[in-house]
Order: structure tokens, then sequence, then C-alpha cells
């Protein structure tokens, strides 16, 4: 009988005593050692690998394989049987991290969200905290605590992104926050799932594996989309609505500020997603410059209205999902 965590790293179950229905098993192509002395198994996937390896790397599978076994525990080929509760896509993510010596944040390349996923799920769970962090790392930087200076809409934010991801495993990310408690990745990931429309209620499945909002997190959705839609109004509001020239172009530069205005309100109420609250407004403006361009006194006012709006909105982002961050940006009215 093997005893494997369960959930928690601190929290154990013990296995049952059933043995191994090896027919039903499907050994691990990729790993699968002859000269392993420990059997993981992981749904229908065995696993042969190294007890010193994992040991090494996790505190609790060394706690794991110290335990003394009975005499009549599971063996295969002579090897102790551990049953492990994980998906087996998610341990084959860690065994390349650590058999295979593979960096998996290379530069150049899109490291896909399933990848990062597994390991955070696995370096949380057992404590192999090397893995977990440096997974940790590369979303803390692509849900940032700060306005990303490349952020114009949250798709083309993703798409240049160095991980593999659209806006749907937003909700995987959500997940792997509440799960590492990184409240900070939050804000930004949950405005993803706010751009959501059925797949906030569906979910998404990326190999093999669904995952869901918990049901607090859909209904602060729920209430953030609205509160965002609002937002992206008051934003337009803010940046385009009650300009007034006062260069000596005044009324030719006021006509083409009154399109402009007209425009935007167009464009802000007839173009979903409305929730889209901090979008920039960078490229309408630059778009409207070549029929309704105003004068150069009021574009450098546009350009800063913009810019203010928007992170203003950043600064109210958590307050949107009722969430307190640490070391969110306090005061940007400048
Ligand atoms: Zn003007």
């Amino acid at each position: 009988m093997a005893e494997a965590p369960e959930g928690s790293s601190k929290r154990r179950r013990a296995e049952t005593n059933d043995s191994p229905d090896l027919s039903s098993l499907q050994r691990s192509s990729e790993f699968w050692f002859s000269d392993g002395n420990i059997v993981l198994i992981a749904g229908n996937t065995a696993f042969r690998v190294y007890q010193g390896l994992l040991s090494r790397q996790s505190q609790v599978f060394h706690d794991m394989f110290a335990i003394p076994q009975p005499q009549d525990a599971e063996h295969i080929e002579g090897c102790p049987v551990v049953r492990l509760s994980d998906d087996a896509s998610d341990l084959i993510c860690v065994f390349r991290a650590l058999l295979n010596g593979t960096n998996y944040f290379p530069r150049g390349t899109r490291t896909p969200i399933a990848t990062i996923a597994s390991l955070i799920r696995i370096g949380h769970k057992y404590e192999m905290l090397t893995f977990r962090d440096q997974a940790l790392k590369v979303l803390r930087e692509l849900f940032p605590i700060e306005l990303p200076g490349s952020f114009t809409t949250f798709t083309t934010y993703l798409e240049d992104s160095p991980v593999l991801m659209d806006e749907a495993d937003t909700i995987t990310v959500v997940n792997l926050a509440r799960l590492t408690d990184t409240t900070s990745i939050l804000p930004l990931a949950l405005y993803g799932c706010c751009q959501l429309q059925q797949k906030l209620i569906t979910g998404v499945t990326r190999e093999g594996r669904h995952e869901e909002l918990s049901r607090s997190d859909l209904l602060a959705c729920i209430e953030g989309k609205d509160r965002l839609a609002l937002a992206r109004g008051r934003a337009v509001n803010s940046i385009f609505v009650r300009m007034k020239c006062y260069s000596g172009f005044g009324q030719a530069c006021s006509i083409n500020l009154q399109n402009i205005t007209r425009l935007a309100l167009d464009y802000a109420t007839l173009k979903p997603p409305i929730a889209a609250a901090l979008d920039s407004w960078t490229g309408f403006i630059d778009y409207m410059l070549e029929h309704h361009k105003p004068c150069e006194e009021c574009l450098s006012a546009l350009r800063l209205r913009e810019k203010t709006v928007r992170r203003n909105m950043w600064k109210s982002l958590p307050e949107m999902f009722n969430l307190i961050v640490e070391g969110w940006p306090e005061n940007c009215d400048e």
C-alpha cells in the first residue's frame, strides 16, 4: 500500500489495498525506465521513474517514499506502486522538466498554458517549488500589477504574449491564482474572463482537462461585467465629451471634436465586448485623424485624457471584482 497526497501537500489520504489491475494500465511511452525504482500510477497511466530524483525535488515525495511498506504492498516488476490522484498529463510535464532537463521557458517560443498549469499544480501539491515558482513568475509577468505598456486590447495582448493561450484560458489562470493564493494575478485574469460570453459559464478544455470558474468567481465576473461596461461608458465620456478648443483653430477644430465624440459613442455602444473597459483608444484617435483631425493642442489633450482615464481604470480594476491587492497602484490621477 502506498500513500499519496490529496489536494494539499499537508494532507494525506491512505490509498486502497486493491491490487493493480495491470491489464487496464498503460505504461508511459516517455517515462518508463527499466532501471526505475518506483511506479507511479495516475489515471490509467503508469510511470516507472526514480525515487531519489523525486525525493530531492519534493519533500512530499521524500516523506511518502520514507514510509515503510508492508509485505503485501502493491508492486509492479519489483517496484513499489504509488497511486496518485493527479492527471497523467500534469505529471508528464513535470517529468519532462525533471528528467529531460528541458528549459520550459526558452526565449522566442511560446509556452502552452497547459504546461504552465501542470507545473504549477504539481509543483504546488508536491512542494516542487522551483517548478511552481518559475511557472508562476511567467503568469505574474503576463498578469501584472501595473498596466502593461503593450496592452491595446486583451486579445492582441495575449496573442503577443510568451504564453500560448486565449481569453478562455484566463479561467485556468484564475483557478491557478486561487490554488496558489497569488492575488496579484486575479484582477487582469478576471478581466479576461469578463470578455467571454458562453465560455464564462461552460468553461474551457485543454488536453483533456476541463476548467470552470468557481461559483464565487463566476458571480464576481457577472457583477464585474456590468461594472466594466459602465466604466467603459464613463471612459468615453471622460475622454471625448465636453472637449472644447481654445486655440486659434476654434470652430473648425470644434466641429471635428464633435464628430470624433459622436463616433466614439457609436463605437463604444455598438462594438462588443462592451466590458472591454481597458482597451486603448489610441488606434481610434489615430484613425479619426484621417477625416476629423483636431488641432494639435486638442489632439494632445485627447491623448492625455485617454492615458489618464486608462490608468484610472487600471487603478480601479481590483474593485471591479471586490479584490484588495497588495502593491496595486493607488493613485494614478496625475
Ligand atoms: Zn482644437
